[in-house]
């Protein structure tokens, strides 16, 4: 799959990000609005690592630990997913409805996209247990690079 998005799609998730920041009346800083966008610019599921190699000549003194805080925080507030294994996780910027396939001999993410509309809970146990805000579906294995 191709990792990097087109400008139009990188804009359209910028656009989601700010409004979404203003809705919960979070600051777009600098900062955010830099860390946000080296994740949601690519496919490829950066670590907080990658992150900060991507930032930190953009961001005067960023340090990685102000790049895990901000990530971390993105991702309580909703407009981040983290994904992989403790350890190893990495941050998606795409918050569409899909599943992830994660290989356990490379550590890849893998982005799956098909109909999650069964894995709705049904409305007795929604009712039980409050509302779903997202579904966090990850497949285990050995990817298809890997195997080879
Ligand atoms: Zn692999
Ligand atoms: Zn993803």
């Amino acid at each position: 799959m191709e990792t990097i998005l087109t400008p139009q799609e990188v804009h359209s998730r910028l656009t989601a990000f700010e409004k979404e920041c203003r809705r919960r009346g979070l600051r777009v800083t600098n900062q955010r609005r830099e860390i946000f966008k080296t994740v949601a610019s690519s496919r490829s599921h950066p670590s907080a690592e990658e992150v900060f190699e991507q930032v930190r000549h953009k961001l005067s003194n960023v340090s990685l630990d102000t790049v895990y805080r901000t990530l971390t925080s993105l991702e309580k507030m909703e407009l981040l997913i983290r994904v992989g294994m403790p350890a190893k996780e990495r941050f998606d910027g795409d918050l569409r409805p899909h599943a992830h396939f994660i290989c356990s001999h490379c550590g890849e993410v893998y982005d799956i996209f098909y109909n999650l509309d069964h894995m709705m809970l049904p409305l007795k146990e929604a009712f039980l247990c409050g509302d779903v805000r997202q579904i966090n579906l990850q497949y285990k294995g050995i990817c298809k690079r890997c195997r080879e």
